[in-house]
Order: structure tokens, then sequence, then C-alpha cells
């Protein structure tokens, strides 16, 4: 008997677009990716192993959890919050608002 055993893995990319990468302390393009291992017999699968999903940042090449840290997304820049007080447009990583002076709270 002769099985042709076969074993491919790899990383399978989910979905592009966006990390805050805390290695490269900026915003840069990524993509969500999951290593998988498959094994097949007569490239019949049997196993699928996946791990799970990370992002890769293609500016340094590292892998993170996508957590709200790297906070993956498809804009290039975060998106404004809006103030809770005077509603109007604050750039993501201020922690107060430039129109009233509104601190946010975390
Ligand atoms: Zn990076
Ligand atoms: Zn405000």
């Amino acid at each position: 008997m002769f099985f042709l055993w076969g074993k491919k893995s790899g990383d399978e990319i989910l979905d592009r677009g966006f990390i805050n990468c805390p290695r490269c302390r900026t915003r840069q393009p990524a993509v969500v990716t999951k290593y998988v291992e498959r094994r097949h017999i007569y490239f019949i699968p049997i196993t699928r192993q996946e791990s799970p999903e990370k992002v890769r940042c293609e500016g340094c090449g590292s892998y993170f959890a996508n957590d709200e840290q790297t906070a993956f997304g498809h804009a290039a820049k975060m998106p404004d919050w809006s103030c809770f007080k005077c509603g109007k447009p604050v750039p993501h990583d201020r922690v107060d608002c430039p129109h009233c002076g509104f601190r946010f709270t975390t």
C-alpha cells in the first residue's frame, strides 16, 4: 500500500486594512491572517488546524493579536471621536476635546 501524505500550511489572509502598530508606533497597512495547517491523503483534506487570528504589520512584519490595541480597520486614519459634550469631531489620538476642552476618561 502506498499512501500519499501531504501537509500544506501557511498564512491565510482574511482581510486587509490598517492597524496601530505597537512596534512602528504609527498606523500601518496590515493584514489579518490566520495560520492554517492542512493534512491530506491523496489530496483529500483530513485535518485542518487553525491558529487564532492575528494581524501582521506590513511595515515591520510583526504579528500582533487582533484586539483594541491594534484597532484593525479599513481606514488609514482612525476615525475621529465625537466629543461627548459638544459633539464636534476629535482626533482619535487625543484624550481631550480641542473645541471645548472636555476630557475623555477611559
Ligand atoms: Zn509595524
Ligand atoms: Zn468638545
